[in-house]
């Protein structure tokens, strides 16, 4: 409820914990954040400013959007405006911008069948109402989403629908994490994990951050104190020489997950390797459509396959996405790249680093 909801944002409570947190730091503490709801949470909440100097707050691989591969953008860029496709999307891979500027926006302007759904369930819908053409879902999303659109081609299974495709994409976090770990160019303390993702896969796949690595991770809550209480009981940890990995969001996360969710998830789906953005690729870090489904997979339909190239040029999303650069360090921040006119998919998303530094960071 609001009332419940309004004690995690209490000023005085926050302060006091802020000050303990001042009072007990030795040495600084750089904490991740996994998630882009984090991120903007966040800045919206003023807690950036408000955290002591020492506390480095680094934004991780956690927006779907930014960690989407060029090589995938560009894939599904060339799939769109093809005879008898239609593709459906979620809204914020609209403006994801391909090489040569190229964007799903742009190619509905010249007149590709592009459809925004809000829920991969629309696409069923879509499907019956055009029997003549392919509907093409572009899944993209960790495992928060992964588990709706395996229930969707489920669906579409019982209803005899043959006209859809997904051109699956999804990645998991917790691969994405141990790859951030054990990159040298990176130095995170901790993570505040992701509420939508934990809430799915629960809690044991995160135990190795701990176990092999030494470091803490806590499932956070979005509001302020949820926040505070993580990065304080990560402070307190580290002072005593101690790692663990915790769920602090109870009240939405369960420790086991949603075991129904990720049963379905790994009924049509299996683990493969990704290439995620700026980082390259995580052995076993992406969900791929397993062959008992092939009948729905859009890149065995047109002979996708999806290949390191050339990034973007200037762009920075691979260092800030794993936490080696600021938004601000990148040189075209603000000047060539802004929300309006976004150069890289961290400016895209309004759960991008980018865009949130732009919007929340005054100075
Ligand atoms: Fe990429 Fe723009 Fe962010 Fe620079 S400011 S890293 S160009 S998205």
């Amino acid at each position: 409820s609001f009332e419940l909801l309004e004690k995690f944002r209490d000023p005085a409570l926050c302060r006091k914990i802020l000050d303990k947190m001042r009072a007990e730091l030795d040495g600084g503490l750089r904490f991740m954040e996994v998630c882009g709801t984090h991120t903007v949470a966040i800045f919206q909440s003023g807690l950036r400013s408000l955290l002591p100097e020492e506390i480095v707050h680094l934004s991780g691989p956690g927006c779907p959007v930014c960690v989407t591969h060029e090589s995938e953008v560009n894939a599904f860029l060339d799939l769109a405006g093809r005879d008898n496709v239609i593709m459906a999307t979620f809204g914020d891979l609209m403006r994801v911008p391909g090489h040569g500027g190229r964007n799903l926006k742009k190619a509905q302007a010249d007149g590709a069948r592009v459809k925004v759904v809000y829920s991969p369930f629309d696409t069923l819908k879509l499907a019956k109402e055009n029997p003549g053409d392919l509907v093409v879902f572009i899944g993209v999303g960790f495992e928060t989403t992964a588990p709706t659109i395996a229930g969707t081609m489920k669906m579409a299974k019982a209803q005899g629908i043959t006209n859809l495709r997904v051109l699956c994409f999804h990645k998991t976090v917790p691969t994405a994490l141990e790859a951030l770990l054990t990159d040298a160019m990176t130095s995170i303390d901790g993570f505040i994990l992701p509420g939508h993702v934990s809430a799915i896969i629960g809690l044991e796949p995160y135990k190795f951050i701990a176990e092999k690595y030494g470091k803490s991770a806590v499932v956070t809550g979005f509001e302020p104190l949820d926040i505070l209480q993580s990065l304080d009981q990560m402070i307190g940890w580290r002072n005593a020489g101690e790692a663990h990995v915790t769920n602090n969001y109870t009240r939405i996360v369960s420790d086991e997950g949603n075991l129904k969710a990720s049963e379905i998830m790994y009924e049509v789906f299996e683990p493969v390797d990704a290439l995620w953005r700026g980082i390259g690729l995580i052995p076993g870090s992406g969900l791929e459509i397993r062959e008992e489904w092939e009948g729905f997979d859009a890149k065995k339909e047109f002979g996708i396959t999806i290949e390191e190239g050339p990034a973007l040029p200037g762009c920075k999303c691979g260092e800030i996405l794993k936490g080696i650069k600021q938004p601000d360090e990148c040189p075209l921040f603000k000047k060539a790249c802004t929300p309006a006119n976004p150069v890289g998919p961290c400016m895209v998303s309004t759960e991008g680093s980018c865009a949130a530094y732009y919007k929340y960071k005054l100075d």
